[in-house]
């Protein structure tokens, strides 16, 4: 199969669901880590499609929703500062900070811009010399090899200008992270398969050992996802616990040595908190001592304490980002929260479970 219909195809997809009710046994807990799986699943319906016994928890696979109040509100002195240019992806100027997000602050006169990778922050530093850019740097294992050799270039170039607000997290700590929690009852994972094709999926090995949990690396289309279930339930079924690689048409298991050798070059693992959960170990990226002239906490003496600032209520997205409710279960989704008046993240964001559930029209089978 090369082409993205063959993966949509309904027939194909109903062989799968037909394959997994005929494999199952027993309930079984199964938590797609990432926020664009969770799109497929709510856009496809392929949840209503599994037998009962299936039950999927969303996990907190989305950078934007996972990056803290925090965060956003350093992202937005910085922004406040005379002279700075402050960039990100779309997503994240529209996420609440405590008070304020990114895009009040550019209506109220600060340079804030929309960009689509680090390299055009990159460029704009290189066309504005007399401006000090801030790329706010948020994203998994995905987007931080991009991140990664804007810094490198930057280095080369003898950028002076140009600076990082570093947010980059990582999924493996994440996933041990709900693991750990003592009544977790999850018992299967899909992987993330972008995140994979970048790392590989020889870091999963130990927590499948250690927590005795098969882990799927899965695709991102319907078939994909149903295959990935299904593999996950062959497990489950013969009790097992190993990785198994679905997504095979593009994930190596040693994922691509060049993306991991730049981001090895200039990154380190940090702990980081993460919105709505708590902080994790070794669960971000920060930058090595030799690019620390890039970060932007240090060269404008941000405060580089990790917040304890609870989340805006009536937001429950550390709820929602650790699969313990679904959004309707929020008492705002759908009234005071929607995807023009986001009270919190997950709302916000395109990989966001909450609006994957507004957006799909499935609060209302839920009424
Ligand atoms: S519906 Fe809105 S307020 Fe509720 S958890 Fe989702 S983002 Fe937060």
């Amino acid at each position: 199969m090369k082409f993205v219909d063959e993966f949509r195809d309904p027939q194909a997809v109903h062989r799968y669901i037909q394959a997994i009710a005929q494999t199952v046994t027993q309930p079984w807990t199964i938590m797609e880590i990432c926020g664009g799986q969770t799109h497929s699943i709510m856009k496809y319906g392929l949840d209503q499609l599994l037998p009962p016994e299936i039950q999927l928890i969303h996990g907190p696979g989305c950078p934007v929703c996972v990056t803290p109040a925090e965060l956003i509100d350093q992202a937005i002195a910085l922004a406040q500062l005379p002279g700075v240019i402050l960039c990100s992806f779309g997503d994240m100027l529209r996420v609440p900070g405590t008070t304020a997000d990114l895009l009040s602050v550019k209506a109220q006169g600060a340079d804030v811009r929309m960009v689509y990778s680090p390299l055009d922050a990159l460029q704009l530093a290189q066309a504005n010399p007399a401006k000090e850019i801030i790329f706010f740097a948020v994203g998994f294992e995905t987007t931080a090899p991009t991140t990664a050799m804007a810094v490198y270039q930057a280095d080369r170039l003898g950028l002076k200008n140009f600076s990082l607000l570093v947010a980059h997290v990582l999924v493996p700590p994440a996933i041990e992270a709900i693991l750990s929690v003592p009544d977790c009852q999850i018992q299967g994972f899909l992987l993330a398969g972008h995140v994979c094709t970048v790392m590989g999926y020889g870091e999963y090995q130990a927590i499948a050992q250690t927590y005795q949990i098969p882990l799927v690396v899965t695709g991102f289309e319907p078939l994909d996802i149903v295959q990935g279930i299904y593999l996950c339930v062959q497990q489950l079924e013969a009790g097992q616990a190993e990785i198994t690689n679905q997504y095979q048409r593009v994930v190596q298991a040693q994922g691509n040595p060049t993306a991991k050798k730049i981001v090895a070059e200039v990154f380190t693992t940090v702990p980081k908190m993460w919105r709505g959960i708590a902080e994790i170990p070794r669960s971000g990226l920060g930058l090595r001592e030799k690019y620390q002239a890039f970060d932007a906490s240090r060269k404008f003496k941000l405060n580089s304490g990790l917040s304890q600032l609870q989340e805006p209520s009536p937001c429950i997205s550390g709820e929602i980002l650790q699969g313990q409710k679904k959004p309707h279960h929020c008492p705002a989704f759908g009234n005071a929260c929607t995807p023009e008046h986001p009270l919190g993240a997950p709302m916000v964001s395109s990989e966001g479970a909450c609006a994957a559930y507004y957006r799909y029209g499935k609060f209302l089978a839920m009424a």
